[in-house]
């Protein structure tokens, strides 16, 4: 499809950003604003805290409580009319007030079911978290049409193609491209804003699915990646991607450019402000994300590309994952380290788990690997099931939990071949009488990961921030 002569740009706005009738109307300004001088398209989350009730509810139903969900009924209806009553022409309220009491009584019936069986399967819970992008969606594009923007909610369902992994599905990137081109093209001829539903997709079977929680940024990326888009703005609340986590470093700032692979080192390990894959949808057509803040819309935010333009050799930021646990495994008599290896991180592999480090001490045959702590449980069980004979054997193999341990993360794409890093950040943490307890750096050098003990790392992050003077 032809592209306009405007430039496109993919707008995703989050949680607190459409969080009242204030704030809606707010980003229906801000992207009316925009619309002048280039073409939009919208992605929107949940009204903050929706989701959240949605879950809560559903869990509550499946345990057979009737209560709980329908008070959840009564605050999210609340909650939708009242931006409805406090933004929308009467016009349009007569249009969107039976949608949204539709998306109520969806509610209403997949809870009453869910508590009368006693159970919610991921799939039912799918259809059922995501409705709140369905009723976002539906106020958003009234209220812009009620300032005189053309606009129409589109449920992601008919856009985003996904494998039926519920609650944290896997988008299929050809077919979405194909149903979200071919969706959209009328709507772009005619000049109207998408207002698209962020977190949901379907499956080839027209199943719904989500991307995972925090999944609207992924949304945002693959709507953009799509429709070959210009730029993809997410606009959220803080003013960009910061040097280190404000809350452990009052100094942290705002880093101005960050590259590609920046930005998923620091989601993956921790950073609040992307979902970790939002970063992949956009890298084949190298398109640039902004984060932006819809609080202080005037701020420029943080561009995220396929170079980072800054050159300073160096660290660019810092991160840490505090809930973690390190697992130490050793192999001994004919148990090499090949054997241990393959047969540990095949049992993680088989339950995704994610590992935020790991080292290896070859001459004693020890592997050791940080987990997140929700993890633990579920890699003890299936580590002590693949060991079981070593375990019982004359303790041929062991495992051992160091619990209350934190990852901290240096980053910083021109890290690579500037020499003394590693040992100023050792030093750093060495005057300050915090004990390193595993360190790993892969050949990229674009990150270098310590654990040390949850009760140090915010000293730890300080010490590194001031050392390389971010
Ligand atoms: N509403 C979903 C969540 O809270 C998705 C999102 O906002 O990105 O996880």
């Amino acid at each position: 499809m032809a592209k306009s002569e405007k430039p496109l740009i993919v707008m995703k706005f989050g949680g607190t950003s459409v969080g009242s009738a204030e704030r809606m109307q707010n980003v229906a300004e801000l992207v009316k604003e925009h619309s002048r001088r280039a073409e939009i398209a919208v992605v929107v989350s949940a009204m903050g805290g929706v989701t959240d009730m949605l879950i809560r509810a559903a869990t509550e139903a499946s345990r057979g409580d009737r209560e709980q969900w329908k008070s959840v009924r009564q605050e999210i209806a609340r909650r939708h009319r009242e931006v409805a009553d406090r933004t929308l022409s009467a016009s349009e309220q007569a249009v969107v007030l039976p949608r949204l009491a539709e998306q109520v009584g969806n509610f209403e019936n997949l809870c009453s079911g869910f508590s009368l069986v006693r159970e919610v399967t991921p799939r039912a819970m799918d259809t059922l978290s995501s409705l709140g992008e369905v009723m976002s969606s539906t106020l958003l594009a009234a209220i812009l049409r009620s300032q005189g923007v053309p606009a129409e909610a589109v449920d992601a369902t008919e856009l985003i193609v996904t494998d039926d992994k519920f609650g944290n599905a896997t988008p299929l990137f050809e077919e979405t491209n194909q149903k979200m081109r071919a969706r959209l093209a009328s709507l772009r001829r005619r000049g109207e804003i998408p207002v698209i539903t962020g977190f949901r997709g379907a499956t080839l079977d027209g199943h719904c699915t989500t991307l995972g929680r925090g999944g609207s940024d992924y949304s945002g990326t693959l709507v953009g990646a799509a429709l070959d888009a210009d730029e993809v703005w997410i606009w959220t609340d803080v003013d960009g991607v910061m040097t280190a986590d404000p809350r452990l470093v009052p100094t942290a700032h705002i880093i101005p450019e960050i590259s590609y692979r920046e930005a998923i080192e620091l989601s993956f390990f921790g950073a609040k402000v992307l979902h970790p894959k939002t970063i992949q949808p956009v890298i084949k057509r190298k398109i640039p994300v902004w984060i932006k803040n819809t609080f202080n819309p005037s701020c420029p935010g943080t561009k995220i590309g396929p170079s980072a333009a800054n050159g300073k050799p160096g660290v660019k930021a810092i991160t840490s994952v505090s809930k973690t646990q390190l697992i130490t495994l050793t192999g001994r008599g004919n148990l090499t380290f090949a054997s241990l290896a393959t047969k540990a991180f095949a049992a993680l592999g088989a339950e995704e788990v994610d590992t935020l480090m790991v080292t290896q001490s070859s001459a004693d045959n020890v592997l050791c690997f940080a987990i997140r702590d929700s993890d633990l449980k579920c890699v003890k069980t299936h580590l002590e099931k693949v060991f079981e004979l070593e375990l019982l054997h004359d303790n041929r193999a062991s495992i051992e939990v160091m619990p209350h341990v934190a990852i901290v993360v240096t980053i910083g794409e021109n890290m690579k071949g500037t020499p003394g890093i590693a040992g100023r950040s050792f030093s750093a943490l060495g005057r300050k009488g915090i004990n390193i307890i595993a360190i790993a750096q892969g050949s990229s050098e674009i990150s270098i990961s310590f654990a040390v003990k949850t009760s140090d790392v915010k000293e730890a992050v300080q010490a590194i921030h001031d050392e390389f003077q971010l």
